[in-house]
């Protein structure tokens, strides 16, 4: 069995950043935002099942997602909310375990801003979470997107909370100094990991 790191952090935490690095050393990262936005593609089953399920209005004319008018939906209903994720959580699953078992490096990451939430956590051997205080997450958040304070704050609010994430993390980076030091901190775990995979 292969070693998959689950990666996390809130928003603006430095989870880009970090799987980058990783990247860089030649290590495969399966992003969870990536795949659920793959799953929903032209020609996809979750697609054409959304499409059943809610009606030819969350198709745009070229056939793609209509993500705006979909989302303004599931908004409007917590119903419609579980029915399209009763869609699309066992469809983003089914293709992460795909690409995970696909992947050729000495380990492997999942990153996932919702690791814990969506117990994606499962599919890996140890998770690794970049904290950040909460106002760190809102500087670097805005400077990134240009996100209003208030709306990065909604998306922090609906996350789980930073305590609770370091209760179940296996490893903690406190990404609170230079690049450099969080890049110093990831080459010692990268170190680990190239051992316990190997073991
Ligand atoms: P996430 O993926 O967790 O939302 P990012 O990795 O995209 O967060 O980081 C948010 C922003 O902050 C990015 O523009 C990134 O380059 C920057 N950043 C992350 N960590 C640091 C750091 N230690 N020092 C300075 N800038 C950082």
């Amino acid at each position: 069995m292969k070693f998959v790191l689950g990666l996390t952090g809130g928003i603006g935490s430095g989870k880009s950043a970090a799987s980058d690095w990783f990247e860089r050393r030649g290590i495969v990262v399966v992003d969870a935002d990536v795949v659920a936005r793959e799953i929903v593609e032209i020609g996809q089953q979750a697609l054409l099942k959304i499409k059943e399920t809610f009606g030819d209005w969350v198709l745009h004319e070229d056939g793609s997602l209509n993500r705006r008018a979909l989302r303004e939906h599931i908004f409007q209903s917590t119903e419609a909310r579980k029915t399209l994720e009763n869609i699309t959580h066992p469809a983003i699953r089914q293709s992460i375990i795909q690409q995970l078992e696909q992947a050729q490096s000495p380990y492997v990451i999942l990153v996932s801003p919702l690791l814990f939430e969506t117990n994606q956590h499962e599919l890996t051997n140890h998770t690794l979470l970049i904290d950040a205080s909460e106002e760190l997450q809102i500087h670097r958040a805005s400077q990134r997107d240009h996100q209003t304070v208030e709306q990065i704050k909604k998306i922090i609010a609906a996350q789980m909370p930073r305590a609770q994430k370091q209760q179940l993390a296996d490893d903690i980076v406190l990404n609170d100094g230079h690049l450099d030091h969080l890049y110093a901190h990831l080459e010692k775990l990268h170190e680990q990991y190239l051992k316990r995979a190997q073991a």
